[in-house]
């Protein structure tokens, strides 16, 4: 086994404390990387705390890393040591499912090993995430990156970025088309970026009057501040599609009105309480409400390529591990600038 060394905690009110423990021993498909960044997700705050009621502890989060390949197994063949790997969401699947064959591999229909607070293959041995020094997965399952690209800002990609990327390529979100993102956090930057490449116009629902500024900067070509409902209403029955990234509980219907004639909304954000759909905001209009998850490893890769290939990353800032809680009560307020990576060179 490889010893090493983490950040965790013991359980949902349990503050974060150095943790020490070990990684499997390479197999013939493995790779050891050394982890350079690992972005701050909503999600990790969810599962920290508990909130998804799905929590086992300790638990390392992490789930947007990237690092240096150290050492490579004896049947490695897409990556040599010193290469640059990224690992997101997951880290296994059964592979021979119908929805793994189709590169759905995070809905797999056997186990999905979620890259931290779940288990392996094994469906015993726990998995700890990206807070943490060193990782060991199957080359598979880890994606490529280029090592010239700024590291720290590609980290998010591996999760705020594929999970805005997949649900505008499948709707086929395109030039012209109104576009509206609910939310200016991690994801939600994200998925202006992308919107914003594929040449739709693209309106920011915000509660933070502050963030109108950046919003234009990311590209974005108006900005609606939703603490007041009244400033919904001149947008009723206008929009294509609209990306829901918010993490706590919210009217849905407000935006299923803003959507014109067969017209999308997806919910990417996952708020703790179910929320509550009036059927008239469907059936008016012929309008879908659809979820996403992530992505499959073929269309993270593709994604990654499409973001170098169009210069588009995070904007973040980075923060050494003794500034994780701080950066999980500032996400919590609203108060992300777009993703807090973590720095674990001198870790
Ligand atoms: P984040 O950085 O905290 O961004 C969430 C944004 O939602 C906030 O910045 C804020 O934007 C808005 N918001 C927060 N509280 C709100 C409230 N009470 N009412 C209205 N808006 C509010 O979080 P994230 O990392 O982007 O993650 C967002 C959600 O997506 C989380 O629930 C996360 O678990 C989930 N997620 C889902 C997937 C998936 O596969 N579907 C993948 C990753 C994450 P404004 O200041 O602009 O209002
Ligand atoms: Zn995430």
């Amino acid at each position: 086994m490889i010893s090493t060394k983490g950040y965790a905690v013991s359980g949902p009110d349990a503050a974060f404390e150095p943790f020490n423990f070990e990684r499997r021993d390479l197999g013939p498909a493995d790779i050891l990387i050394d982890i350079l960044f690992c972005g701050v997700c909503h999600s990790d705050i969810h599962q920290a705390r508990g909130e998804w009621g799905n929590s086992t502890y300790p638990m390392v989060p992490g789930h947007e890393i990237i690092g240096r390949v150290v050492k490579t197994g004896s049947d490695v063949t897409k990556f040599a040591e010193g290469d640059i790997a990224g690992i997101g969401c997951f880290v296994d699947s059964c592979r021979t499912c119908e929805n793994c064959q189709a590169g759905y591999e995070q809905f797999c229909k056997v186990h999905w090993s979620a890259t931290y607070n779940g288990t392996e293959m094994d469906r015993v041995s726990p998995t700890y995430g990206g807070y943490s020094k060193h990782y060991v997965v199957d080359e598979a399952y880890a994606l490529r990156v280029s090592s010239e690209q700024p590291l720290a800002n590609v980290a998010p990609l591996l999760c705020a970025g594929i999970t805005t990327y997949s649900p505008l390529k499948r709707f086929n979100v395109r030039a012209g088309q109104k576009v509206g993102v609910v939310g200016l956090g991690g994801l939600g930057h994200m998925g202006v970026k992308f919107a914003v490449s594929m040449d739709a116009d693209v309106t920011v629902f915000s509660t933070s009057p502050s963030k109108k500024s950046d919003a234009l900067k990311l590209g974005a070509h108006h900005f609606v501040v939703t603490k007041d409902p009244e400033n919904l209403i001149p947008f009723a029955a206008t929009f294509d599609f609209i990306l829901d990234t918010v993490s706590a509980d919210h009217d849905l219907n407000a935006y299923l009105g803003l959507l014109k004639l067969n017209g999308v909304m997806v919910i990417v954000g996952i708020p703790t309480k179910p929320a509550e759909v009036q059927a008239f905001s469907l059936v008016v209009n012929n309008r879908s409400l659809v979820g996403s998850g992530i992505g499959g490893i073929p269309e993270t890769q593709e994604m990654l390529d499409y973001c170098a290939e169009h210069n588009i990353f995070s904007d973040v800032e980075v923060i050494a591990m003794d500034r994780v809680p701080e950066a999980y009560e500032r996400t919590i307020n609203s108060d992300v600038r777009y993703r807090f990576v973590i720095d674990l060179q001198n870790f």
